[in-house]
């Protein structure tokens, strides 16, 4: 039986077999594997230019060099300040049109995406930051959720949630009423389920009711619409 090199894989480092197509931890394709990706990028932009006639463009295209394959996701680095750019290329028309000469070329449907930097190392950066900010979502949405469940009382949710809204930096911007919104509605489906009985008094509709009142006062929506809200989370199963 054979036994197949390991190298690091070039962009995450961890053990990969030579002849394996892709990094089984980073999901990036073996550039020994990959036709090289740099004449296949500037094939692509010379055919782009005969298809779409737009200096601007080809001008975005020559900017960018293609840094790594991951999964199905052709990464283009620029330059920091030429970041920019990519904004013409990801373009969904012209996107489509480069994605669709890329598929002709390599036979494979590839997505693109633009980053700062033209290296490996600028596209670790690039990930890691992405996989922090996925940490920080999950973590956030825990919180909110052990926040609801310990209130054991209507009131206890509403003061709770309060308290956490009024620790958030920049709470008067909407934009991040609204990002509080989207961790505290699935808390409040949570604690409808655990507090509401199946027949609910008038008490009950009161007290549930005190809670979106305070919460709406303080974000911008109404009541109503937040209850609403809260219904639908509740009819997707929170
Ligand atoms: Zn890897």
């Amino acid at each position: 039986m054979e036994e197949a090199a390991q190298t690091p894989c070039t962009l995450c480092g961890q053990p990969m077999g030579a002849s394996e197509e892709s990094c089984p931890s980073c999901g990036c394709v073996n550039p020994k594997l990959m036709p090289k990706l740099e004449p296949l990028w500037n094939y692509v932009t010379e055919q782009t230019k005969s298809k779409i006639s737009m200096p601007a463009l080809w001008r975005a295209m020559e900017a960018a060099t293609p840094v790594a394959l991951v999964r199905d996701e052709l990464i283009l680095g620029y330059e920091p300040g030429e970041l920019h750019q990519s904004g013409l290329v990801l373009d969904h028309r012209h996107k489509n049109v480069i994605e669709q000469t890329i598929e002709a070329a390599s036979r494979r449907r590839l997505k693109l995406r633009a980053i700062a930097g033209k290296t490996m190392q600028d596209l670790q950066m690039e990930l890691q930051t992405e996989l922090e900010g996925a940490r920080l979502q999950q973590q956030t949405r825990e919180q909110f959720l052990k926040t609801a469940e310990a209130g054991q009382t209507w009131e206890a949710v509403g003061e709770q949630l309060i308290r956490r809204f009024a620790a958030i930096p920049n709470r008067g911007l909407t934009s991040v009423q609204g990002r509080f919104l989207s961790e505290a509605v699935p808390a409040i489906a949570e604690a409808y389920a655990r507090l509401m009985p199946a027949q609910p008094t008038e008490h009950d509709e009161r007290s549930y009711t005190r809670v979106l009142e305070r919460l709406a006062e303080r974000t911008n929506v109404t009541a109503p619409i937040l209850g609403f809200l809260v219904e639908e989370r509740r009819k997707k199963g929170s």
